[in-house]
């Protein structure tokens, strides 16, 4: 039976981290958390040695790594991805698409189902939908994405969108579209999770796309207007609104470290989730690469494309964690951003995304240099 007992923790969850703690898994879920002293027995134990146990991290935003691009992959590559992932802490993911036609759409959506049919019994990042980056967006605000695939909504589009049998659907996309509130709002009535972003969308727009169920940014900072005193842009929009919440790229290449943790304190841990926005060559090291119809070339962790666009990072949400805990933030509050706001926001927050009983058994345990000493899928180890 799949069943751990991890002992011994520091354990960070939803803002707080309290030590001399242990949770047992059973059956892939979490049944039990504690302090001090135990009569808890399980089949396989862990000890963490003082090291600090949180949720697995929920990467929102990943188009690939080990060489793996989710616009071209097939069932066999998204689990490579996922292996990668989980060795990183990572243990749920949407694979995130770049606009493309709708039949390689179809054609990758039949590869992730293939994978969510299976991927229980893996120790694997487990696939938990799907977001699209950019099929509506604004062309001026494009940043890698290929402007060639874009959408322009007149009605159907939504419907014709292909979608998983099971799964979160997430999109991002430009209020400022023709008919993009109107998007937003028949989207987020289909259950979408709709991400602003790729935009330079004014005040008044983003107002009606917040009324219509848009209430999140994707990579705060990046491939939107900035902040000015008297244009508010729509990074500026976002500071100043409190009911809306941002993901942000913490790899100190999309976003001066100074600036991510200006913008996670201002914000509030308790609203933005840490991404990724990692494509193929993560993992891989520096290189040039064939991904999105062009070369790409990374150097010294940099993304170059052939139009001199960054071309998403190549970190894992594992680099993140450590750039938020060099700008101080407390494992308790990296928890949040890293585990619990991403589950919350993909509408997940009783699945996974905390150390609570009755979620599923997703777990790391960072040693004192936050490195992964060990990660849990559903209580079975990464490997
Ligand atoms: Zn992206």
């Amino acid at each position: 039976m799949n069943s751990v007992l991890i002992t011994n923790a520091v354990i960070a969850d939803s803002g707080s981290e309290r030590p001399d703690g242990w949770v047992l898994v059973e059956e892939g879920r979490i049944a039990a958390v504690g302090h001090g002293e135990l009569d808890e027995t399980a089949i396989d134990a862990f000890d963490a040695a003082g090291g600090t146990l949180l949720p697995g991290f929920v990467d929102v935003h990943c188009h690939g790594a080990v060489g793996v691009d989710v616009n071209t992959a097939d069932a066999d590559g998204l689990i490579a991805v996922g292996e990668f992932l989980a060795k990183n802490g990572v243990t749920a993911w949407l694979p995130t698409l770049v606009p493309d036609s709708d039949e390689n759409y179809a054609r990758v959506l039949g590869e992730i189902e293939r994978v969510t049919a299976i991927q229980a019994e893996m120790p694997i990042a487990q696939i938990a939908g799907v977001h699209y980056e950019g099929v509506f967006a604004n062309e001026k605000m494009c940043g890698a994405l290929r402007p060639e695939f874009f959408k322009r909504f007149t009605g159907s589009e939504v419907a014709e969108l292909p979608r998983l049998a099971n799964g979160v659907h997430m999109t991002t996309l430009a209020p400022e579209v023709e008919g993009g509130v109107e998007l937003v709002r028949e989207l987020t009535a289909a259950g979408w999770v709709v991400s602003i972003g790729h935009t330079r969308a004014d005040v008044a727009t983003l107002d009606a796309a917040f009324e219509a169920g848009g209430r999140h940014l994707t990579h705060f900072f990046n491939a939107m207007t900035g902040i000015h005193h008297r244009e508010v842009g729509v990074a500026g929009w976002a500071l100043t609104r409190e009911d809306v919440t941002f993901d942000i790229i913490a790899d100190g290449i999309h976003v001066d470290p100074r600036m991510v943790g200006f913008a996670c304190r201002t914000k509030s841990p308790d609203c933005v989730s840490l991404i990724s926005d990692s494509v193929a060559p993560a993992g891989l090291g520096d290189g040039t690469f064939e991904i999105w119809g062009e070369s790409i070339s990374v150097k010294n962790g940099r993304t170059q494309n052939e139009r001199g666009s960054i071309a998403g990072s190549v970190i894992t949400m594992l680099d993140a964690v450590k750039m938020a805990a060099s700008l101080g933030f407390s494992t308790g509050e990296i928890a949040m951003m890293a585990s619990r706001n991403p589950a919350r926001l993909i509408g997940m927050p009783g699945q996974f995304g905390r150390i609570t009983a009755g979620t599923r058994g997703d777990l790391v345990v960072l040693d004192a240099e936050m490195n992964v000493a060990a990660a849990f899928v559903a209580g079975r180890r990464a490997k």
